[in-house]
């Protein structure tokens, strides 16, 4: 099946097919149709899926079809999205479907000045994309008007609402124009309550559509554990890198601290080499992450919120040089591998202490992960397994503090993406915790 078929018009089948894509991917073949017919979509769907563009394509066509507005451009689509580095990359997309479209865009999050955005805003933007905390901070300096939006997309809601935004998204809701007046389109990964109950609010009789979520779509990544002793690792993971000439790596650490350490040990072995995790200014993440992309740095070592929302095309190899202590962020990680059908290789650096862990996430998997010890590098048998010393209420973590490893702490200023600890099952403290940070992303 092709594009073609799907309803669009020629300037965005252009853009798609500029983009090389031939085939549109399950998820856009159900949203499109259905989201140029003006209805309401609850999606399950999630990053990697080929999501959004299943959003952006249709919805710019409608704000296309439809005539121009006398005098400055009101908002008339809003796209809320969990982090700012998905909110940036929906940007992206919306820029580049829309190249050959006459629609103007912008993206607004925290962390960066907020000037610039007031500027972009002023002169109007048919296409909105926001984090919810730095949206109401637009609202709150009457820089933003969203009495007009037409189209509403709640972009990856469940993360929204483990991030504490439930209340930032009530409030932005009551700004716009009734829900039956707009068209209104959530994504999401999973459906807990609370995400049917926003659903319930906010959708008139969607349309339910659901593809293969990544849990089993991991099944198509290539998983490997390496046995290994703590103080080796480092060093075995030069080595694979070296030895495999892997170019492009995404390298995970439970820790912000120890995301430093590794990328300056790895610059050390002549690895180029870049940490991102939530303590890093906007602008340092965004130019690693563009490094990254671009193949200047070879090695992007990440903490699990940084890597939230990160979207690099076909990322080859992704790296566990910790395991996370909750087994979902393990699922999360592999699958920034091996995205919109293409094949990757998930390769965890296992030590004795991590055990209990790895267990744990081959029970998520319902299936052992192939474990392979590298000969020069097989663990001492005689070194006993010892407490983690990171995580929750441990040394070197950010929790057991609300709201700790908030950088710098001002509003908006270099604070992290995601919740205390990366621990989704943790949510009466993260809301705590975010009640403050709330325009953190
Ligand atoms: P998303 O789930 O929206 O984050 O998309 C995941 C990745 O798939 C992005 O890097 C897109 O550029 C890519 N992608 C989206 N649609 C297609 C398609 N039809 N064919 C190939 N790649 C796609």
């Amino acid at each position: 099946m092709s594009f073609d078929t799907l309803g669009l018009r020629a300037e965005l089948l252009r853009a798609v097919s500029d983009q090389g894509y031939t085939e549109p991917t399950p998820i856009q073949k159900k949203a499109i149709p259905v989201i140029l017919q003006g209805k309401d979509v609850m999606a399950g769907a999630q990053t990697g899926t080929g999501k959004t563009a299943g959003f952006t394509l249709p919805l710019l066509q409608r704000l296309s079809e439809r005539p121009l507005p006398k005098g400055k451009r009101p908002v008339r689509t809003l796209v809320l999205t969990p982090t700012r580095e998905l909110a940036a990359q929906v940007g992206e997309s919306v820029e580049t479907y829309g190249r050959h479209l006459h629609l103007r865009s912008a993206v607004v999050f925290g962390g960066v000045k907020i000037n610039p955005q007031i500027e972009k805003l002023r002169r109007g933007v048919d296409v909105l994309v926001a984090t919810p905390g730095r949206l109401l901070d637009h609202v709150s300096q009457k820089t933003v008007d969203l009495s007009q939006v037409e189209i509403l997309v709640l972009d990856e809601a469940d993360r929204m609402l483990d991030m504490g935004f439930i209340h930032d998204i009530r409030k932005v809701l009551a700004l716009l124009p009734d829900n039956s007046q707009r068209q209104n389109l959530l994504f999401s990964a999973t459906f807990s309550r609370e995400i049917k109950e926003l659903a319930h609010r906010l959708l008139n009789q969607p349309e339910l559509i659901e593809v293969a979520q990544r849990n089993t779509t991991a099944e198509r990544i290539a998983q490997v554990v390496h046995p290994v002793d703590k103080r080796r690792k480092r060093e075995l993971l030069s080595h694979l890198i070296g030895s495999r000439n892997w170019r492009q790596v995404l390298v995970f650490t439970r820790t912000k601290h120890g995301a430093n350490r590794l990328a300056q040990q790895l610059e050390k072995d002549g690895l180029t080499a870049a940490a991102i995790h939530g303590n890093k200014s906007q602008g340092a993440r965004t130019r690693a992450l563009a490094g990254f992309k671009k193949g200047d740095v070879r090695v992007l070592v990440a903490t699990d919120i940084a890597a939230r929302g990160l979207d690099i095309d076909q990322l080859p190899h992704v790296v566990n040089f910790e395991l996370p202590n909750v087994p979902e962020d393990y699922v999360h990680r592999i699958g920034r591998t091996g995205r919109a059908g293409n094949e990757g290789e998930a390769v965890s650096l296992v030590c004795v202490d991590e055990h209990k862990l790895l267990r744990d996430i081959e029970r998520l998997l319902k299936k052992p992960v192939p474990s392979v010890v590298l000969e020069g590098y097989e663990p001492d048998p005689s070194i006993k397994a010892e407490p983690i010393q990171n995580g929750r209420g441990g040394k070197g973590g950010r929790s057991g503090k609300p709201g700790g490893g908030r950088g710098r702490g001002g509003r908006g200023q270099g604070r992290s993406a995601g919740p205390a600890n990366g621990n989704r099952n943790a949510k009466p403290r993260q809301q705590r915790s975010r009640r403050r940070a709330s325009t953190a992303a």
